[in-house]
């Protein structure tokens, strides 16, 4: 328990929850996040100086939607309702909400009031994070509209007399430009804090925390060559050196050339741990035969997964423990993080086989948004080429071929995959980029070539920005760069008569097909 000031987040199923509990903390207050049914005894009793409500996927005017009772905002503590929160504290309070004619996704241009506490010092024009289908027809009583937008008259709302404040945008996504201000605001200059707690080393803490734990035992960490395994074999390797084996697996589905780049890279000396590769690519092109469905696929491969690290595991001898380089995205899209719905299994949490035969698994990252597992690698000395790689997804490219999987799909993806990596690095775009590839849509359509018909695959390219990956936007590819990687694929890659380029947001798209 902390004597720290404290505002608390309530959990009413919101993606972004946590993101909302770092913003706190990144103004020096400490932050918890309970879950909604926890209720108003709970809230009491933590004596928070601040209440947020989060975002959530339910509408409030159905029965059996996540509530809260409305003398929470009679205890006199400041409360902020943020999307379904803010929803929520409407009609309870005796406002209107209702389906919103126009739904909002993705950045949209806010009016605010700049005379509101909320917005102080926020530019009276201000572009802001929105994702909802419902909206607040009419505020409660009592209460003054202090922002809105062209297709969504109450944007935000308060009752200063009584420190209520709602808003329907995101303000703790970076992608709302003053989001971080407005949230400052609110914990400053609402709820009066003073910002008397700081964050430790997280790195420190975790090294003589796994320590600890694993003592002399053994320890198997999965590691894939991507950021997030690679920052927590290293962080193993600090804490338990030669006690850790890192198992590579080689489902078969993974990006050109990249088997041998992470043999290289940690086999090949640069790091002292033990090392090795598995060759199980037949193995997974016979388990994900003719399936089609996206979660199935996953759950496929990430029980496979486990299937190996227990057999690698039995020949090693006594190893009780598998450390997974599970991030918090991973957690809230596979519906694990509190109150959020699943969006996808992630091969290591949601997808993970009832039985896994090992004592425990260890995840030192679980907390942790993609931005700050780099910090962590740095920390702890990684490489530059290594912390700043693009994300690559666990079940690799079976989640960028729409349905089945086949051999000669993955070698379609991976020369298609290849091409527009290659081109993005020569146009020099690579270090504006956060993660850009190829998938193949699995819609065939008919083209030309040659004189000839064809009826033929057709590739989407995917290129966005972000910085932690739970928001995203489409990134501006210049067209020539475009227009030369469309011709290099469908002259180079068989079977491809046509490429598309992915314009969607996160939301509503997720950045991954599948
Ligand atoms: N489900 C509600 C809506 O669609 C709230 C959405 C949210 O909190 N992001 O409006």
């Amino acid at each position: 328990m902390t004597n720290n000031e404290k505002v608390l987040v309530v959990d009413f199923g919101g993606q972004y929850n946590q993101l909302i509990a770092r913003r706190v903390r990144e103004c020096n207050v400490y932050c918890e996040i309970i879950s909604y049914r926890a209720g108003i005894e709970a809230i009491r009793a933590a004596a928070p100086k601040g209440i947020i409500f989060t975002g959530g996927p339910n509408s409030v005017y159905l029965e059996d939607s996540p509530t809260m009772d409305p003398a929470v905002f009679e205890l006199g503590i400041p409360v902020l309702g943020i999307c379904y929160g803010s929803q929520l504290m409407m009609h309870l309070l005796g406002g209107h909400v209702c389906r919103a004619p126009e739904r909002e996704y993705g950045k949209t241009l806010v009016h605010v009031d700049t005379k509101s506490p909320m917005f102080q010092d926020v530019n009276p024009d201000t572009i802001c994070w929105m994702s909802h289908n419902d909206y607040i027809e009419t505020p409660a009583p009592g209460f003054a509209v202090t922002a809105y937008t062209d297709n969504c008259p109450v944007a935000a709302v308060e009752n200063q007399e009584k420190n209520l404040y709602a808003v329907q945008f995101h303000p703790e996504v970076l992608h709302t430009q003053e989001g971080k201000k407005m949230l400052h605001n609110f914990v400053y200059e609402v709820c009066g804090c003073k910002g008397d707690w700081k964050m430790d080393s997280f790195v420190e803490r975790s090294v003589t925390a796994l320590r600890e734990k694993i003592g002399d035992g053994k320890v198997l960490c999965a590691l894939s060559g991507g950021v997030d395994s690679s920052v927590a074999a290293a962080m193993l390797s600090k804490a338990v050196g030669n006690q850790l084996t890192c198992v590579f697996v080689d489902h078969g589905l993974l990006r050109k050339n990249e088997m041998e780049q992470v043999c290289e890279i940690f086999g090949g000396g640069e790091f002292e741990m033990n090392f090795i590769c598995v060759d199980a690519r037949q193995r997974y092109y016979d388990k994900l035969a003719g399936v089609e469905e996206p979660e199935k696929k996953r759950k496929i491969i990430g029980e496979e997964f486990v299937r190996i690290f227990e057999e690698e595991a039995k020949k090693i001898g006594r190893v009780d423990f598998l450390v997974q380089g599970t991030i918090y995205p991973d957690v809230v899209e596979s519906g694990l993080g509190g109150e959020s719905t699943v969006i996808k299994s992630h091969h290591n949490v949601g997808g993970l086989p009832d039985y896994v035969d090992f004592k425990e698994i260890v995840e030192p990252l679980r907390d942790l948004f993609k931005d700050e597992v780099r910090q962590a690698g740095r920390e702890l000395g990684l490489p530059e080429y290594l912390v700043s790689r693009q994300p690559f997804p666990g079940p690799g490219l079976a989640v960028r071929i729409i349905g089945e999987v086949t051999p000669e799909k993955v070698a379609m993806v991976q020369d298609a995959d290849a091409i527009w990596r290659e081109e993005i690095a020569k146009a020099g775009l690579e270090g504006q980029l956060s993660q850009y590839f190829a998938a193949l849509t699995n819609m065939r359509s008919v083209g030309v070539m040659g004189d000839e018909r064809t009826y033929d695959y057709a590739i989407a390219l995917r290129a966005v920005t972000t910085v932690d990956f739970m928001t995203a936007e489409s990134a501006e590819i210049p067209w020539s760069v475009l227009q030369t990687v469309t011709s290099r694929i469908v002259n180079e890659v068989k079977h491809v008569n046509r490429v598309l380029y992915d314009c969607t947001g996160k939301p509503p798209a997720t950045i991954e097909f599948e």
